[in-house]
């Protein structure tokens, strides 16, 4: 069965069960892990930030990040289909008393005109005041699109001006580096919170990171306990992420390079292809899914009429062909 169904459905490979079997660890609670530290400085340095915070999900480390930004009563400006609104199950508004609005882009796209409408300054006891903007990148639910650099330093420069933050969920971000050279720093450089995980394309079974401050991981450290976070040995996870960062971040271009091949055999406009993302409208997104795992490939329905799929450390080329004949039958 070739599983396209998501890039979280990887397995650690032999060299990255044996660096977790092989890690010193120490308890994270009393923040006495040296493999958990030795990550978080490491992920902190790549982005130019001063500290990072391991957590469990990319779901807490978005928690984390948007907390350290937007207080109760206040709200986050994101796109309509970004993750920390519609995949998180309403966290931030449920757990923490957050608010949002939103604009919207067919490709998820930063749109600065829209969020300067929306911005709502400290107005008193009248309306909801605004203290971040979220964006996304790669943005997921628009299909693994990547944000130009030049919008995100726009909305950086704005955000500086009016006084508001601005948080990245960047769970792909190493996607978006990958696809456009883009270093990381820049994109530390233009978010004051950053969310990353190590689970998806970095083919780690679990972990994510809230990068920041000093004092932004302080707190966090303290929120990540109080939401039942708080985990011990937890290097034998960080380990798992040492090792992705040395050996499954360049390779993503190989996952690229296949959801372009599989793009273009089952006729999907390339342009709509920046990374290992491929969404396909078809006329009956559940019969496609059906068929396809009756042919040997799993694919989702991300609504009637489209059909997602995404390529992972555990798709090879070979993989990617034979998934791009069966979809291009049926689609
Ligand atoms: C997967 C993902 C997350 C985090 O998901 P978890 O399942 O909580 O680890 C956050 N943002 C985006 C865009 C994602 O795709």
């Amino acid at each position: 069965m070739i599983d396209l169904r998501s890039d979280t459905l990887t397995r650690p490979t032999a060299s990255m069960r044996r660096a977790m079997a092989e890690a010193e660890v120490g308890d994270d609670v009393y923040d006495e892990d040296p493999t958990a530290h030795a990550l978080q400085e490491r992920v902190a340095e790549l982005f130019g930030k001063q500290a990072a915070l391991f957590a469990p999900t990319g779901s807490m480390a978005n928690l984390l990040a948007v907390a350290s930004l937007v207080g109760p009563g206040q709200e986050v400006l994101c796109e309509s289909r970004a993750h920390i609104l519609r995949a998180e199950l309403g966290a931030h508004g449920a757990l923490m008393g957050i608010t949002s609005r939103t604009w919207s882009h067919p490709r998820g796209q930063l749109d600065l005109a829209a969020v300067k409408e929306l911005y709502a300054p400290d107005m008193g006891p009248f309306f909801v005041r605004t203290t971040a903007i979220s964006v996304e990148n790669t943005h997921n639910f628009a299909g693994g699109s990547v944000l130009p650099l030049a919008d995100l330093q726009a909305l950086r420069a704005w955000a500086t001006s009016v006084g508001v933050g601005v948080h990245m969920d960047g769970a792909r971000i190493w996607n978006a580096h990958v696809a456009t050279g883009t270093p990381l720093v820049e994109y530390g450089a233009v978010t004051d919170a950053l969310a990353v995980c190590l689970s998806k394309g970095l083919g780690a079974p679990v972990g994510s990171l809230f990068v920041g401050t000093h004092e932004q991981i302080e707190a966090a450290r303290v929120l990540r306990k109080r939401m039942g976070g708080g985990m011990r040995q937890v290097g034998v996870l960080a380990a798992a992420g040492l090792h992705a960062l040395d050996h499954h971040v360049e390779r993503l271009a190989e996952d690229h390079e296949h959801a372009a091949l599989i793009a273009e055999r089952v006729g999907v406009d390339p342009a709509t292809v920046e990374t290992n993302i491929v969404v396909i409208d078809v006329p009956d997104a559940a019969a496609v899914v059906a068929r396809a795992a009756e042919e040997g490939v799993r694919v989702g329905a991300v609504g009637p009429q489209r059909v997602r799929l995404l390529t992972h450390l555990d798709v090879t080329r070979a993989d990617a062909e034979q998934a791009a004949k069966v979809l291009a039958g049926l689609v």
